[in-house]
C-alpha cells in the first residue's frame, strides 16, 4: 500500500523538503490528488513559468506563492532556494507540463539540494515520453530517451547516425515545425522501412497515435498539415540485433582492409564481403582519419 500522506493535518507539512511534482501534459484530469495537496501546503512553488502555471493553480484552488525557476536561473536563485530549504521551508518544483527534469528545468536544484543533504521527494504523474511509449506498440522492455534532437539538420543527422546501431526503442521530443524534416531524416538514416510512431497531442482533443514505416509516416505527415501542429513525441523501433552484428562485422573488416588499402577500395571490398553499405563505410573511414 502507498505511504499515507495526511496533508490535511497542519503538522504534516514535510519540513525542509524539495518535492518534484509532475503536472498534466494537456488533460487537467491527469493531475494526481497528492500533487494538488502538496502544492497547496508547501511554502513556495518554484515554477518554470509562473504565468503559465497560474491557470493550473486557479483550477485546483492553489494559492501558494510562486517564484520562477529554470536551470539557467542565476546561481543566486538556486542558492536562495537552498537557503530556504535549510531554514526549514518546503518547496515544490513544477515545470510547464509533465515531469520536471525530463527535458525541463530542475537538475541543478535537485543536485544542489542533495549536496546540502536536503530530502528530495518525487511526486510522479504525467510525462509525454512514458505516455507515448505505453501506447506506441514498440518494444518497451528497454528504451532510450534522447530528448530533443538538434534544430540544425546537419547536427541532427549526425546525432541520428550515432544511434544507427541502437537496438533499444528510441524516444525523441520534437517541435511541430520540425516534425516533417525530422521524419525525413529518420527515414534517410534508419531506412524507409524502420517502424516509427508519432504520438501527438497526447491526452488532448486531437490526440493522434500513428504507427507506420518511416517513409510512409513522413509522406502521411507531409500530406496533412494538421499533423504538423501541436506537441509531439517520436518513437523509433530499435535496430534488429542481427543487422547490428552484420554492421559491426562490416566495420571490423573495413578496419583491417583500410590499414593496407586506400579507403575507397577498402570500403568497396568490405561492402562486398559483409553487405554493409559502401558509402557508410567510406564515411566512417574519413571520420576516423579526421580524429
Ligand atoms: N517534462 C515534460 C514531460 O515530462 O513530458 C516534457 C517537457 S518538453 C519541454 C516539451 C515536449 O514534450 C514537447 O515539445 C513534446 O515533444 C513533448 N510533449 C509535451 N506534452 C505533450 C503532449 N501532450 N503530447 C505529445 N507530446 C508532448
Amino acid at each position: 500500500m502507498s505511504k499515507e500522506v495526511r496533508l490535511s493535518d497542519p503538522n504534516s507539512k514535510h519540513r525542509a523538503c524539495l518535492y518534484i511534482v509532475a503536472t498534466p501534459i494537456g488533460n487537467l484530469g491527469d493531475m494526481v490528488p497528492r500533487a494538488v495537496e502538496i502544492l497547496q501546503t508547501v511554502d513556495v512553488i518554484a515554477a518554470e513559468d509562473t504565468r503559465h502555471s497560474k491557470r493550473l493553480m486557479q483550477h485546483f484552488d492553489i494559492t501558494t506563492p510562486m517564484m520562477a525557476y529554470h536551470d539557467h536561473s542565476k546561481t543566486d536563485v538556486t542558492d536562495a532556494l537552498i537557503a530556504r530549504l535549510e531554514k526549514g521551508d518546503s518547496i515544490a518544483l513544477i515545470s510547464d507540463a509533465g515531469t520536471p527534469l525530463i527535458s525541463d528545468p530542475g537538475y541543478r536544484i535537485v543536485d544542489a539540494a542533495l549536496n546540502a543533504n536536503i530530502q528530495v521527494v518525487p511526486v510522479p504523474g504525467a510525462s509525454a515520453a512514458i505516455a507515448a511509449l505505453s501506447a506506441a506498440g514498440l518494444p518497451s522492455d528497454r528504451f532510450v530517451f534522447e530528448g530533443f534532437l538538434s534544430a540544425k539538420q546537419q547536427a541532427r543527422v549526425k546525432q541520428l547516425e550515432a544511434l544507427q546501431g541502437e537496438s533499444r526503442t528510441m524516444i525523441f521530443y520534437e517541435a511541430p515545425h520540425r516534425l516533417l524534416d525530422c521524419l525525413q531524416d529518420l527515414a534517410a538514416v534508419f531506412g524507409v522501412n524502420r517502424q516509427v510512431v508519432l504520438a501527438r497531442e497526447l491526452t488532448k482533443t486531437y490526440e493522434t497515435i500513428k504507427r507506420a514505416e518511416a517513409g510512409l509516416l513522413a509522406e502521411w505527415v507531409a500530406a496533412d498539415s494538421q499533423q504538423q501542429k501541436g506537441e509531439c513525441v517520436l518513437l523509433v523501433r530499435g535496430a534488429d540485433k542481427d543487422d547490428v552484428q552484420k554492421e559491426d562485422e562490416g566495420y571490423r573488416v573495413f578496419d583491417v582492409l583500410a590499414s593496407e588499402l586506400p579507403l575507397k577500395q577498402a570500403a568497396s571490398l568490405a561492402a562486398k564481403i559483409t553487405g554493409v553499405k559502401k558509402n557508410a563505410l567510406y564515411q566512417y573511414g574519413l571520420d576516423q582519419r579526421k580524429q
